[in-house]
């Protein structure tokens, strides 16, 4: 007998794999989507058995008590960070895959580095103020969803001459040392079931324009004005040096070993992304965690080149996420997940 369980998911982002995962483990399964988003679901891609429709996104809550009686699981994705209310998202009573106590620790920056410190992973600088910018540095804001706004100052005075120009909010931005270096995108899925934490695939961003300034040499840049932009447009695959993984392993470990202390008894689980840059030193500079799915992972509907390794069937993160409630109920364990 199937389960009596229904996986639902916002209708953007990482959706398709989360409901085409849900199918091939054989659960039902349902979108919550926008009006316009609709066709996405409904014609392009049906591979939900449900499509509901709400008018945004935010109105998500609008249906909950519906997704209740449906013995809905929620699979949460960045849609659900970038477009519901955060204490809302905290208060939701439908049954959801993650560990909703992380939140805090991820979207408080202080917390987070305190987070990652605390698993002795490398962190670029932060400087307090600017006054204090001592090297090139990269200007973010807080809330900035892919890489928007985001700017590049070369030391102090060129943040206070972007400063006069265009004035802002001092204490909206964070200033993180610039990182000259590859960046690397690493998918991991940590199971609370039998404590193993897997590396699913990598990807590197593709943005605008930061990826195309190499394009025009350099002679000819100069008077051109051009600034870096840090705009995701979408991702491309990667596959990282072989020796390199046992590192990449050490800092996942050590990620999801102080969750356990911060948020416990389960900590991080599920899937998640420590967004890195690389440096010749072979150095990985966190610059930011993802304590779930992210969008790089839609390259991998069909597994990844690791996954492959360590899967007989096209293994996604979606796919991945439905096995592991799948297990969980079969252990009569689902508490631990959902
Ligand atoms: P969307 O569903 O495209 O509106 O995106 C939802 C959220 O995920 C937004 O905050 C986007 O900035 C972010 N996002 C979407 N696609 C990507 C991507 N390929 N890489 C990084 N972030 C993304
Ligand atoms: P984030 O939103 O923090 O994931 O950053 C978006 C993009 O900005 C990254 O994919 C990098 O290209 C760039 N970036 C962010 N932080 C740094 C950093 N400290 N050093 C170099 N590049 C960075």
């Amino acid at each position: 007998m199937g389960s009596q369980h229904t996986i639902v998911t916002l209708g953007s982002h990482t959706a398709l794999q989360i409901l085409k995962g849900a199918k091939d483990e054989g659960f039902r399964s349902a979108v919550v989507t926008t009006t316009k988003h609709k066709p996405i679901y409904e014609e392009l891609f049906p591979v939900a058995d449900e499509v509901i429709e709400i008018p945004t996104y935010a109105d998500f809550f609008a249906v909950e008590e519906e997704l209740i009686e449906k013995k809905a699981i929620i699979v949460p994705h960045g849609s659900f960070v970038a477009y519901l209310d955060s204490e809302a998202h905290k208060a939701m009573r439908v049954r959801y895959f993650g560990n909703k106590d992380i939140l805090d620790w991820e979207f408080n920056r202080k917390k987070q580095k305190e987070w990652l410190a605390e698993a002795d992973v490398t962190l670029p600088h932060v400087f307090d103020h600017h006054d204090d910018i001592d090297r090139p540095t990269i200007v973010k804001f807080y809330g900035a969803g892919g890489g928007k706004g985001y700017f590049f100052v070369k030391d102090r005075h060129e943040f206070n001459r972007v400063l006069d120009e265009n004035y802002f909010d001092t204490s909206q931005v964070i200033l993180q040392e610039y990182i000259v270096g590859c960046p690397v995108y690493i998918h991991y899925f940590y199971s609370p079931l039998d404590d193993r934490l897997e590396i699913l695939s990598l990807d590197r961003r593709y943005e605008t324009t930061v990826d195309s300034l190499g394009r025009i040499p350099s002679r000819n840049q100069e008077g051109m004005n051009l600034d870096p932009s840090f705009v995701v447009v979408g991702n491309t695959p990667l596959v990282l040096r072989e020796s390199l993984l046992a590192k990449v392993y050490e800092m996942g470990r050590n990620v999801v070993e102080v969750s356990k202390t911060l948020c416990p008894p389960q900590g991080l689980y599920g899937p998640f992304c420590l967004e890195t840059v690389v440096t010749p030193e072979q150095d990985f500079y966190v610059i930011e965690l993802s304590a779930r799915i992210v969008a790089g992972t839609n390259l991998y509907t069909q597994g990844s080149y690791y996954t492959q390794l360590t899967y007989p069937e096209p293994m996604s993160t979606g796919r991945r996420i439905a096995r592991e409630i799948k297990l969980a109920e079969e252990q009569g364990r689902l508490d631990v997940v959902c």
